[in-house]
């Protein structure tokens, strides 16, 4: 699904450059669910953010679903955004003045669906999220937990390709936290692929596979021991 061969990326202004990504090489396939450590500064929200296609490297290749994105065009990239991305931040990034119908409606407008059809889909994964009482509410009125649930469904509702999450539960206390965890590990048992970056080997540790990163370089990488299978051998016992 994605193959990034040799990445960098070069941050420049006119005072300073800032070296952010010194030729990463990563594999992404259907189905892996990945997490990415590293102290602040080493280039991993950089790395989502061109993955996400919100960002350009400067060097170096990066095919996403077999197209290379490196030289496209700004609108091809919008367009492959908006139709195979669903990203999820920290802060939530919601839209304050909208409300959770409308900030979870509003990528499907970015795609053209009719109205009818959003509507559908909106109560849908409102309803599969927890949300469905919620809809009239403004961001505001919700707690931290039901925010990153509503910013879940924006992400989730054009059903992407691919789910990135930076520091999904950073802003988020260690119940809320916990909830946010069990819903990407939901969505990753149900077949989505998903590239989260964390600070907590706790929330790693629901990944497959953990990628270490130090000054814009990836260290190594390890395999987790609770992957998938483990989870519903635990379940049925
Ligand atoms: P992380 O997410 O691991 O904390 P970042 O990817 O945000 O790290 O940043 C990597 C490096 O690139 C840092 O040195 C940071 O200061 C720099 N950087 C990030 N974004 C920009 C930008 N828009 N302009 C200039 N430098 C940036
Ligand atoms: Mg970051």
């Amino acid at each position: 699904m994605i193959n990034i061969k040799n990445l960098s990326k070069v941050f420049r202004t006119e005072e300073v450059q800032t070296a952010a990504l010194n030729a990463i090489a990563l594999q992404i396939n259907e189905g892996d669910f990945i997490s990415v450590m590293g102290p602040s500064g080493c280039g991993k929200s950089t790395l989502l953010n061109i993955i996400g296609l919100l960002d350009s490297g400067t060097e170096g290749s990066y095919q996403l679903l077999e197209q290379e994105i490196i030289g496209m065009k700004e609108n091809d990239k919008a367009r492959l955004r908006k139709q195979h991305i669903g990203f999820i931040f920290q802060n939530f990034n919601l839209i304050d003045e909208l409300s959770v119908y409308d900030n979870i409606e509003l990528p499907l407008i970015y795609n053209n669906v009719a109205s009818a059809e959003r509507k559908k889909r909106v109560e849908t994964i409102a309803e599969r999220l927890s949300l469905g009482h919620r809809l009239k509410h403004y961001p505001q009125q919700l707690s931290g937990g039901q925010q990153q649930r509503v910013a879940v469904a924006r992400a989730l509702i054009t059903n992407p390709k691919i789910i990135l999450a930076d520091e999904p539960t950073g802003n988020l206390d260690s119940k809320n936290g916990n909830e946010v965890m069990e819903l990407l590990t939901d969505l990753h048992a149900n077949g989505a692929t998903i590239l989260m970056v964390t600070h907590s080997d706790y929330d790693a540790s629901f990944s497959q596979k953990t990628i270490y990163m130090k000054d814009g370089a990836i260290l190594n990488e390890k395999q987790n021991a609770r992957n998938v299978d483990v989870l519903v051998d635990a379940k049925e016992n």
